[in-house]
């Protein structure tokens, strides 16, 4: 069976569509028929990685498609495998394993037309259902969850309304209160009243040390937004004094039942500008310079 893929031949190198003669799937994989597959800042980020972790590597962690054998729908979330013994994976928290995988990072990821997936967290998904805002769901839609899970308090800002970003927003409902470091995204006069949490969905210092400013005394930073080349610089002075909690949050924690009873009653609908395959190449370098609304969506 032939595959199309968009692929990092090497760290540095541009993305480009190759295609291959697929393998058949390892004992502990099934090959899956993609029909759409996420890209965000994520995947940005790998590509700009000095070195990759493995190469070639097919890019993409957040898709729908279909087992060819058996005809299932499934979707394909960033984690790929966990070792299923150590603490985080014994407390169900499988995204902190420190052996775990990541479809598009260290194992090929699912920007393809089909390709071989380990089934051990391929998640079970309704057939009767759009797959761009679905696939979106497997990657942003849980990373937004789980960020979700860690929100205290009842005022609470998001920082960054894009890919992540809207959909936290559209989880919190009245709860949330939306910050654009873009001013051709802001919408509205920016809010200055004091905020009881923080939730930074963008990898952007000034969207940590703004969010951190508007906290109240013992606010929480809830941090959802990562990059390999990230850092910052806070206060101590005013980290200490006010009483600052921080926070990451990634994968761990998410639902796939609770972000899928969310989208089934109509509170969760990922904004998706869907494009095919072939674009995806020159669309990666877009993806730097914002201007998506929501998140970028491919299908083959
Ligand atoms: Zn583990």
């Amino acid at each position: 069976m032939k595959s199309l893929a968009a692929v990092l031949r090497r760290a540095k190198e541009p993305l480009e569509l190759h295609e291959r003669e697929l393998p058949p799937p390892a004992p502990e994989e099934v090959t899956v028929r993609i029909e759409a597959c996420g890209l965000g800042l994520a995947d940005w980020n790998v590509a700009m990685l000095d070195a990759l972790p493995v190469t070639p590597l097919t890019l993409g962690c957040e898709a729908v498609g279909r087992e060819v054998v058996s005809g299932r729908r499934v979707g394909i979330t960033p984690l790929a495998t966990s070792c299923g013994r150590c603490a985080s994976c014994a407390a169900g928290l499988d995204a902190h394993c420190a052996a775990a995988t990541w479809h598009g990072f260290n194992r090929d990821g699912a920007l393809c037309t089909v390709g071989n997936f380990s089934t051990q967290h391929l998640v079970p998904l309704p057939d009767a259902a759009d797959a761009a805002p679905l696939a979106v769901l497997m990657g942003s839609g849980l990373v937004a969850d789980a960020a979700v899970q860690a929100v205290r308090g009842a005022r609470v800002g998001v920082f960054g309304l894009g890919g992540l970003g809207h959909l936290v927003l559209q989880l919190l409902g009245a709860r949330g209160i939306g910050f654009e470091l873009d001013p051709a995204r802001q919408v509205g006069a920016p809010q200055k009243r004091p905020l009881d949490c923080a939730v930074v969905c963008v990898p952007s210092v000034q969207a940590i040390q703004q969010a951190f400013a508007l906290l109240e005394p013992r606010g929480r930073l809830v941090v959802a937004a990562q990059s390999p080349h990230g850092r910052f610089d806070l206060s101590l002075q005013a980290l200490v004094s006010r009483g600052i909690e921080m926070v990451g949050a990634h994968l761990a924690g998410a639902s796939v039942e609770r972000v899928l009873a969310r989208w089934s009653d109509g509170t969760l609908q990922p904004k998706v500008t869907v494009k095919p395959l072939a674009d995806a190449p020159a669309s990666l370098y877009a993806l730097r310079d914002g201007g998506h609304l929501g998140r970028l969506v491919f299908v083959p």
